[in-house]
């Protein structure tokens, strides 16, 4: 394969589809050429609406106004994520996107606080969290500081079909232009296999060097032409349906999303401007569509605006992502069910992958093999992050949940586990997409607790170190006073 790519054909007009297209564009778009076809009477998923703070990147390099993406976008701010009843039924914990306490170069904030209460102290690692403490007094600001402590890093909710036609306007002003109909035909060459053209049903057809299929799950691309396989997952990540559906805003925002752990799955609850998103992610043995539609409506506390819709997936991912001519982005990639708002931005690094590796000189098999290589890679760390979830609970309320503590977990798992438990020890491995921290949270929340704190956290005098933590909660709490509450913060930047 030795043809310079000049144009890109992106399958899709979901979110992958014009994230791809817009990412492209703008930054290798004085070269290339890049149409997006997509069919309206297909539609898109119309789910998606929680995301973790590199998305605000993604926002920045395509040189996107906040101010007009949160008004177009209908978004609210996310601080993290609380989780109700993972652990045990009646208990909660949150996963924020700050930092607990300070860490010190070679020992982490939890090791001192471990010590700390050896000797009696009665706080835990949220009470140094400003994120946490913000979240839950309902208030946000942007803080200017360049003291790394007191920053409270966010992310965003948002209208997934309200960010893709922002994007779209975006992507046409660039030059991306848009196709709309339905391919029903995919032409290859007959020697390399590489897909040619796409063929829409008015039988006009669209040819390019280089197609991104972001056809949603069914990859008419890198799946049903292509055939590349799909690595399942369903035997540790065992909901495989959701239902989702949209209800009335509550008179105050929260900065955070709820994840509500249900007998057989568990509920989101998404904030937005203008509604609630909501949803319940669950196994098809433990409750049929009606049961958990009825469960769904019954606790959703406002009026709903549409008619639930269920939706079936398969957790894994495709065994190739990058196949010939053909990158698979967004659903059509793999699925992990949205427990950590993941697949948004597993859509921002595919992209941001594939610019890196632009093939402009032609596609060769060595970087297919490094792309490939590193999707896999963050899948799978993203899919452990998840399984702990599920794993690590105390629940004896069902058999879901009890199976789930005595699964065999993949051993990359299996390990972090082990050695948090006895050491308290976290490494991240390879830009893993979740620090430290997130770990951290997430094994504290579903009830690890380590056996050991680092020696580090002996170097001072049991005074010393109390004193220490005595200030530090001092100096995350002392901002709070100033923030305004998150609905004052969106009514001031948006103006409604
Ligand atoms: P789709 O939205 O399905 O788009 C597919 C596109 O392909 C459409 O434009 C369609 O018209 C086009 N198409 C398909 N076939 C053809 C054809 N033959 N001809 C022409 N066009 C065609 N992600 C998050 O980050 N956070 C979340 O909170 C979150 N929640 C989720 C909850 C659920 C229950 C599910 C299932 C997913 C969730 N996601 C979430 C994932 C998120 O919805 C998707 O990653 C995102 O919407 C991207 O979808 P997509 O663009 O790949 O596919």
């Amino acid at each position: 394969m030795n043809n310079a790519v000049k144009k890109v054909v992106v399958l899709g007009g979901g979110t992958a589809g014009w994230m791809s297209a817009a990412l492209i564009k703008k930054l290798v778009g004085a070269s290339i050429e890049v149409e997006l076809v997509e069919s309206d009477d297909i539609g898109t998923i119309g789910v998606g609406e929680a995301t973790i703070p590199p998305i605000q990147n993604f926002n920045h390099v395509l040189g996107l106004n906040e101010a007009e993406f949160l008004k177009a976008t209908k978004a609210t701010i996310k601080l993290g994520i609380e989780f109700e009843n993972w652990k045990n039924v009646g208990e909660k914990y949150f996963h924020s996107f700050g930092a607990a306490g300070k860490s010190t170069p070679f020992c982490h904030f939890h090791h001192y606080l471990k010590r700390a209460q050896t000797l009696g102290l009665t706080d835990n690692l949220w009470d140094y969290d400003l994120n946490h403490l913000s979240a839950q007094q309902g208030i946000f600001a942007k803080i200017k500081t360049k003291d790394p402590i007191i920053e409270i890093p966010y992310a965003y909710h948002f209208d997934a079909g309200l960010y893709a036609q922002f994007l779209r306007q975006f992507s046409e002003k660039l030059g991306v232009k848009r196709t709309e109909g339905m391919v029903d035909n995919v032409l290859q060459c007959q020697q390399s296999g590489n897909i040619t053209a796409l063929q829409l049903k008015s039988g006009q057809q669209i040819s390019g060097d280089l197609f991104i299929d972001c056809s949603g799950f069914k990859g008419l691309l890198i799946q049903q032409t292509l055939h590349t396989g799909y690595e399942d997952w369903s035997h540790w990540l065992r909901c495989d349906r959701a239902v989702a559906v949209p209800s009335e805003r509550f008179e105050h925002t929260l900065p955070y999303t709820r994840s509500i752990a249900h007998a057989g799955g568990w509920q989101w609850r998404i904030p937005l401007q203008h509604r609630n998103g909501n949803g319940l992610v669950y196994n098809s043995s433990c409750y049929s569509d009606e049961q958990a539609t009825d469960l769904l409506m019954s606790n959703i506390e406002s009026k709903p605006l549409a008619d639930p819709k269920v939706i079936g997936f398969k957790t894994g991912r495709r065994r190739q992502q990058w196949h010939k001519n053909v990158i698979a982005i967004g659903l059509s990639s793999g699925f992990l069910e949205p427990l950590e708002s993941t697949s948004i931005h597993l859509i921002q690094s595919a992209v941001v992958r594939l610019i890196h590796m632009f093939p402009h000189q032609g596609i060769n098999e060595t970087e297919i093999a490094e792309y490939n290589k590193q999707s896999e890679l963050e899948y799978q760390q993203v899919r452990d992050f998840i399984i702990l979830h599920y794993h690590v609970n105390q629940r004896t309320d069902s058999l879901f949940w009890q199976d789930m503590q005595t699964m065999d977990i993949p051993a990359s798992l299996q390990h972090k586990i082990e050695l948090f438990k006895q050491s308290g020890k976290i490494f991240r491995e390879q830009n893993d997409l979740f620090n430290e921290g997130s770990w951290l949270q997430v094994m504290l929340g579903q009830g690890l607790e380590p056996q050991d704190y680092h020696p580090m956290a002996n170097n001072m005098s049991a005074e010393q170190l109390l004193e220490m933590m005595k200030k530090l909660k001092a100096i995350k709490n002392e901002p709070l006073s100033q923030l305004p509450s998150h609905d004052q913060f969106l009514k001031h930047i948006t103006g409604n």
